[in-house]
């Protein structure tokens, strides 16, 4: 189990590295496998010895080889946060489907988050693939994040609420629907009272990712906690660093990280608030 627990949190560190590409060049709209990885200022290749997750930029002391380029400190964070990502997954769902399904999610939101926040883009191709994968998979993940809650008036006076198991196609697609729709109609709202565009088709399919990942219940709750974190983001900006109100942030970033939050505590939240 340990052993195991180790080699899967190296895997996430890995990940992580590819990871970095992709938050780099995905925007760029440049290919992903080819060619190697360069230094971005003096262009020469990163030779493999150099390239290991987080060991060789505290090695390098965060500078290239070469030039002496500083190199970004988001690259080991980057792999960190794929390494714990994946080492929680582990724990979580002990080696279970759900541990691969829900450290691909994750892997695919952290590209988002950093895309997201380098250049206010929610790509398409990894939020369209991500609808897909997250219905396809859906068998495999967790069937309690696809729980549904029936309502049942007792005798016309107490209201008694239960959680049911619902077939995980049918839980994922409606969490894609709910999930996208319900920013939509809140973006559609937005747009017609103030007449600008508060939020982008790129949080809407996000969302509808969000969802068919993790049902419609956990996707209530992303949108809560996400709007929340927007929130107090927004007032730290407006307070510490002299911003109006008009400060377009990147909500997909909110939503992330709001995603995971629901992923991780979202259900025992539920099962405190809705005890079945
Ligand atoms: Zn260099």
């Amino acid at each position: 189990m340990h052993v195991v627990l180790i080699f899967y949190t190296v895997l996430g560190l890995i990940i992580g590295s590819f990871l970095n590409v992709c938050i780099y060049r995905i925007p760029l709209r440049k290919s992903i496998v080819f060619p190697r990885s360069s230094c971005t200022r003096c262009g020469r290749q990163i030779p493999f010895y150099d390239n290991i997750p987080v060991l060789s930029w505290i090695l390098l002391q965060g500078k290239c080889r070469f030039c002496g380029a500083s190199i970004s400190f988001q690259y080991p964070f980057v792999e960190l946060l794929t390494g714990a990502a994946f080492l929680v997954c582990g724990l979580k769902w002990n080696f279970t489907p759900p541990t691969y399904v829900n450290s691909l999610f994750l892997s695919a939101t952290i590209v988002l988050i950093f895309t997201d926040f380098h250049h206010r883009i929610l790509p398409n191709v990894l939020t369209l693939p991500g609808i897909i994968a997250g219905i396809l998979l859906s068998p495999f993940q967790d069937p309690a994040v696809y729980m549904d809650v029936l309502s049942v008036k007792i005798a016309g006076l107490f209201e008694y609420q239960t959680a049911r198991a619902v077939l995980p196609w049918a839980g994922s697609v409606s969490g894609a629907v709910i999930g996208g729709g319900i920013l939509l109609v809140i973006g559609f709202g937005y747009q017609k009272l103030r007449k600008r565009q508060g939020l982008g088709m790129g949080d809407i399919k996000m969302m509808a990712m969000v969802g068919a990942f993790l049902g419609w219940r956990l996707t209530f709750l992303t949108i809560f906690a996400g709007s929340f974190l927007g929130l107090l983001a927004g007032m730290y900006l407006i307070v510490f660093h002299k911003q109006t109100l008009q400060a377009k942030l990147p909500f997909g970033v909110f939503l992330g990280i709001g995603s995971a939050l629901a992923l991780f505590y979202g259900l025992p939240f539920l099962e405190w608030y809705l005890p079945a």
